[in-house]
């Protein structure tokens, strides 16, 4: 069987996490790996319906995440987690269940400034926050934890989604998980 891992692309909102996510997957398939992308938004809906923004309930939606990208690596597949998790904790303790099954696990850290991020403000939740019509947004007024040492930092700004997608590409391959 092919060797499955989980690829997490932990940022801020708007770095760009989803975009890079499913470029991947689509040059990925393309090739005939099986991917999946687990949308944050997407498993808010379902998988972590009910859940808040709260420190536990983030802690919480993100070991749920990551109970599932590693039952989809273990079985081969390349689970692709486009979700901000903003704690290294949260993120230490993901890692930690990869090892424990022994699944592959990398970690991205999607560099983008808050600056850019706010910028680009692709759900106008940095507008939002700053009309006071929302309060608690990562980066801004909720923590981010910045990861210490991720496998792979991608820096978005002035790069086009390609180049971004090219650079976790290569990682992949090197670690031979794009076959
Ligand atoms: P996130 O999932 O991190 O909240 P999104 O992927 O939804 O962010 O949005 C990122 C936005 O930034 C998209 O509109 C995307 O086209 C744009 N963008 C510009 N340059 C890049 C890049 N190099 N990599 C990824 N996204 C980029």
């Amino acid at each position: 069987m092919t060797t499955g891992a989980t690829v997490w692309l932990t940022g801020l909102p708007s770095a760009g996490k989803t975009t890079i996510a499913y470029a991947l997957a689509e040059r990925l398939r393309a090739q005939g790996r099986r991917v999946e992308v687990l949308d944050g938004d997407e498993i808010r809906e379902f998988l972590s319906a009910g859940l808040g923004f709260s420190r536990e309930d983030r802690h919480t939606n993100v070991q749920r995440i990551g109970f599932v990208a590693e039952l989809l690596a273990s079985h081969g597949v390349l689970a692709l987690v486009p979700v901000i998790a903003p704690y290294t904790d949260s993120r230490e303790a993901v890692r930690k269940r990869h090892q424990q099954q022994g699944t592959g696990y990398v970690e991205v850290h999607v560099a983008t400034p808050v600056e850019v991020c706010s910028v680009r403000d692709v759900k106008g939740l940095y507008a939002k926050q700053a009309a006071g019509e929302l309060t608690g947004l990562t980066g801004v007024d909720d923590p981010y934890e910045i990861p210490a040492d991720p496998d792979l930092r991608i820096e978005t700004d002035g790069r086009t989604v390609e180049e971004s997608a090219s650079v976790l590409h290569a990682l992949l391959v090197e670690k031979g998980l794009t076959i």
